[in-house]
C-alpha cells in the first residue's frame, strides 16, 4: 500500500506486546519443536492464538461396541480377548477387545514396534479412539489410539469436546494444544483484539473475538456439539467472517499491488502458434479460440496480466495454455508452467515436448527430484533464457534465476493457495517489469464464490467440451455390495479394460490416507489374485509413484488403487472404470474431478460411488446430482445449493484457498458484509486491514505445503 496511512483508531500496543511475541517464549529453543511450528507457520504467539481446530473429537463419553457404527469415530473401553500376529501380504498385527456387551472389536495394526506389540496381552483393558470400520470379521479400527490401563486404573473422560489441530510429523497433536493452552494465557482484553472498528462491524451481530478464540480451542462442555461439528456454532462464525475478511483484503491488495507494476507488452507475430495449430490433431472449440483471444489480448498489453481460466475437467486446458506459452515465446520471453504435484507436471512436460519439440522450442524440466548435476544444467539453462520451464514449486525455490520471465502459467491453482502466485511474482522482477500470469482451474466455481476466492484475478471460461466425449455412467452403490462391485472390476479387467480404485479419507494426515490404500490395495489383491494390482499414494517416492504410473499406462498393471494424489493430470484413457470409496464424504466438485479420470477414451466408462450405509437425505441427493450431470458447472452450481443451506458432510474442502475455518460454500451468505467491511478498511483503516492480513495470512510459507 503505497500512500501514507492514515491515523488509525485502532489501539495495537497490547496487541504487539502479546502477539507478537516469538514462539519460542512458550516452545523453548529445541530444534525438532522449532522446525515442526515453523513448518506450520506458526513464528509468534498469535499464530498460536489462530491456529484453528481442523475438527473435534468426541471423548466425552464410552460407546458400547454392541452400538458402534461403521463410519463414525468412537470411544471404546474393552479387555484384550486375543491378539494374532500376521503375515499374510504383509506385517499386521490384530487385537480383539471385548466389552460388558460381549462383542468384539478387531484393533488392526500395519506399523508397530515389537514391544508395542508384545505389550498387548490378553486380558489387558484398552481405552480406544479410532475409526469404525467393516472388516473381514465385524468391525473394526485400523490404527485406533489407544492407552491401557492397569487393573483397577480408571481412565479420564473428558469433559469437552477435544480439538484436531492441523499438524506436522515431530509435533503430537497433545504438544500442539499444550502450547496453544499456554499462548491463550496471553489473550489480551477485547479491545487490544478487535482489529475491525466498532462502526464496521455494527450490525453484523458479530460475537466477541476473545470469547470466539477461547471456546473454539476449548469448547464448553455445554456449548451445541452438532454446530460446533458443522463450522456453524457462533464462535466459529466470527472468525470465518475475519478469516473471509482477511482473505479478501490480502487479494485486493496482490491485486493492486501487481496491477500498479509494468509487464512487458507480449506481441508475438504468430508464427509459433500457427503452427501448433496446424500440427494439433484436433481443431480447437469454440470457447478455446475465445480464451485464447482473451488472454492474447491481455499479454500485448504492458500491465501484469492478471487471469484465471476455467475449464471443466477435459475442456483443453493444456492447448490453450500451450498457445499463451507460444504468444510469450514468440516474443522473445521466458514461460515457467507450474504444477502442484509432481504427478501432473511431468504429464504437462510430456505434453509440451510432444507439441513444442517440433517447432524447435526447448522445454526444460525443474522439478525438486531434479537433482545434482542434472539440477545445475536445467538451472544454466534457464538462467540462459530456455523459453519454457516445467515444474512444481520447486520453480519458486532459491537458486532458481530467471533471464526475461515473461508468462507465468499456473495449473490447478486451488492446491496452491493464492499466495504462493506472489512468489513466482517475485523472480520475474527484472528493472520494474513483472511476468503476467495465467491461472488454470478445472474447479468450476460458482460466480458468487468466485469473486471472493480470486477477487484479485479476471475470469475466463471454456463453457465447452470437445467433441465426441462419451459421458462417464455413474452409480452408486452401497459398501454392503463390495463384493459385487469387486466382481465387476474383475470382469472389466477380463475384457482389457483398466480400472482405478480410490481411496479417500478427510484426514488431516497423508499417513493415515496412505494406510487406508494399503488396506484396500491388501484386500484386493486376495480377491483378485489374477489380476496385477498397483498402489499409488502420496506418502510414496516420487520415483516409485512413476514406476507405477508408468506401468499402469503402458497397461501392464489391471487396477490401480490409488489416494486422490491422482485426482488431477492423470490420462490413461483405456482406463475406463473408476471405483470410489467413502463417496459420500467427499465434495462433489472433487468426485467430479476424479471421475474426469475416466471417459477419455472412446470406450463407454463408469464410475462406482461406493457409500458408507445408512445415507442420509441429503447424501442421497448430493450423489443424485452425479448420476444425472457431467457438467462441473452444474454440479458446483448444485453443491453450492445443496450445502449452502443444509448439513455439510464433509469436513470443510481442504486445499482450495488454504481457509482454516471458513467454507466458501457453507459461508457464502457471510460475504457481501465481508465486501463491505474489506472496501471500507481499504479505504478509511489501511493499518488495520495490514495487521488483519497479517494475522491470517501471515508468511507466505504457510501455504506452501498445502
Ligand atoms: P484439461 O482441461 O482437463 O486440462 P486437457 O487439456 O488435458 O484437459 O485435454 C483433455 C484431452 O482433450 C487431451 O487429450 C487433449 O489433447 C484433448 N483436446 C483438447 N482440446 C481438444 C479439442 N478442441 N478437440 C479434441 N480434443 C481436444
Ligand atoms: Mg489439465
Amino acid at each position: 500500500m503505497g500512500r501514507p496511512a492514515p491515523p488509525d483508531p485502532v489501539t495495537l500496543s497490547a496487541l504487539t506486546d502479546a502477539g507478537l511475541a516469538p514462539v519460542e517464549e512458550l516452545a523453548g529453543q529445541g530444534p525438532v519443536l522449532r522446525a515442526a511450528l515453523h513448518r506450520l507457520g506458526l513464528a509468534r504467539v498469535q499464530d498460536l492464538w489462530f491456529h484453528l481446530p481442523l475438527r473435534y473429537e468426541d471423548r466425552t463419553r464410552v460407546t458400547p461396541i454392541a452400538e458402534l457404527r461403521a463410519g463414525e469415530s468412537a470411544q471404546v473401553e474393552g479387555r484384550i480377548e486375543a491378539v494374532e500376529r500376521g503375515f499374510r501380504y504383509r506385517p499386521q498385527l490384530r487385537v480383539a477387545i471385548a466389552d460388558a456387551t460381549h462383542q468384539t472389536l478387531v484393533l488392526r495394526f500395519f506399523h508397530f514396534r515389537g514391544a508395542q506389540a508384545d505389550a498387548l496381552r490378553p486380558g489387558l483393558r484398552l481405552r480406544c479412539f479410532g475409526e469404525v470400520r467393516h472388516g473381514a470379521q465385524g468391525l473394526e479400527m485400523v490404527h485406533p489410539q489407544y492407552q491401557s490401563l492397569p487393573d483397577g486404573a480408571e481412565a479420564t473422560t473428558e469433559e469437552r469436546l477435544t480439538p484436531v489441530y492441523p499438524t506436522t510429523e515431530g509435533l503430537g497433536q497433545k504438544r500442539l494444544g499444550g502450547l496453544i493452552a499456554k499462548a491463550l494465557l496471553r489473550l489480551p482484553a477485547e479491545a487490544a483484539l478487535e482489529l475491525i472498528p466498532a462502526g464496521l462491524r455494527a450490525g453484523l451481530g458479530l460475537a466477541s473475538l476473545r470469547d470466539a478464540l477461547l471456546e473454539v480451542h476449548r469448547p464448553s462442555p455445554q456449548a451445541d456439539t452438532a454446530l460446533l461439528a458443522l463450522g456453524r456454532h457462533p464462535a466459529q462464525q466470527r472468525l470465518a467472517f475475519e478469516e473471509l475478511l482477511a482473505q479478501h483484503l490480502s487479494l485486493k491488495r496482490l491485486r493492486a499491488q501487481v496491477r500498479a507494476l509494468a509487464a512487458p507488452a507480449l506481441r508475438g507475430d504468430g508464427s509459433l502458434r500457427a503452427r501448433l495449430l496446424a500440427g494439433l490433431p484436433f481443431a480447437l472449440t469454440g470457447a478455446q479460440r475465445r480464451v485464447v483471444a482473451e488472454v492474447a489480448h491481455d499479454l500485448a498489453k504492458p500491465v501484469p496480466m492478471l487471469r484465471l481460466v476455467q475449464g471443466d475437467v477435459g475442456s483443453g486446458k493444456t492447448a490453450v495454455a500451450a498457445l499463451a506459452a507460444l504468444a510469450a515465446v514468440e516474443a522473445g520471453r521466458q514461460v515457467a508452467l507450474m504444477a502442484p504435484t509432481e504427478l501432473l507436471a511431468e504429464q504437462h512436460l510430456r505434453t509440451f515436448q510432444r507439441w513444442l519439440q517440433p517447432l524447435g522450442v526447448e522445454v526444460v524440466w525443474l522439478a525438486g527430484k531434479v537433482q545434482g548435476r542434472a539440477r545445475q544444467a536445467a538451472l544454466a539453462a534457464v538462467a540462459a533464457g530456455a523459453p519454457v520451464v516445467i515444474g512444481t514449486h520447486a520453480l519458486m525455490q532459491e537458486g532458481v534465476a530467471f533471464r526475461g520471465l515473461g508468462l507465468a502459467i499456473i495449473d490447478e491453482q486451488h492446491r496452491f493457495g493464492v499466495h504462493q502466485r506472489l512468489a513466482l511474482r517475485d523472480k520475474g522482477l527484472s528493472g520494474d517489469a513483472v511476468p503476467h500470469q495465467l491461472v488454470l482451474t478445472a474447479t468450476p466455481i460458482p460466480r458468487t464464490l468466485a469473486m471472493s476466492a480470486y477477487a484479485d484475478l479476471d475470469v475466463s471460461v471454456i463453457d465447452e467440451l470437445p467433441p465426441g466425449r462419451t459421458p462417464v455412467a455413474t452409480v452408486a452403490i452401497s459398501n454392503a455390495r463390495r463384493s459385487e462391485v469387486i466382481g465387476r472390476i474383475a470382469a472389466a479387467c477380463a475384457e482389457g479394460r483398466q480400472a482405478y480404485w480410490v481411496c479417500t479419507l478427510i484426514e488431516e494426515s497423508e499417513q493415515l490416507q496412505a494406510q487406508a490404500a494399503e488396506v484396500a490395495h491388501a484386500e484386493l489383491c486376495a480377491a483378485l489374485p489374477d489380476l496385477r494390482i498397483g498402489l499409488v499414494h502420496g506418502r510414496m517416492k516420487a520415483r516409485d509413484k512413476r514406476q507405477v504410473m508408468d506401468a499402469f499406462k503402458a497397461g501392464d498393471l489391471a487396477l490401480l488403487v490409488a489416494t486422490t494424489v491422482i485426482e488431477v493430470g492423470v490420462d490413461v484413457p483405456n482406463a475406463s472404470l473408476m471405483v470410489i470409496e467413502n463417496s459420500e464424504r467427499l465434495g462433489l466438485a472433487q468426485l467430479h474431478q476424479l471421475r474426469g479420470r475416466v471417459g477419455r477414451g472412446s470406450v463407454a466408462s463408469s464410475c462406482v460411488l461406493l457409500y458408507q450405509p445408512p445415507l442420509g437425505r441429503l447424501a442421497r441427493e448430493r450423489l443424485a446430482v452425479l448420476r444425472e450431470t457431467n457438467d462441473g458447472f452444474r454440479i458446483a452450481e448444485k453443491d453450492l445449493a445443496l450445502r449452502g443451506p443444509g448439513e455439510v458432510l464433509g469436513t470443510r474442502q481442504t486445499g482450495q484457498l488454504a481457509l482454516r475455518i471458513a467454507d466458501l460454500a457453507r459461508d457464502a451468505s457471510l460475504l457481501p458484509e465481508v465486501h463491505r467491511v474489506g472496501e471500507a478498511l481499504l479505504r478509511d483503516h489501511p493499518a488495520a486491514a495490514e495487521r488483519l492480513v497479517q494475522r491470517w495470512i501471515g508468511a507466505a510459507t504457510r501455504y506452501a505445503g498445502a
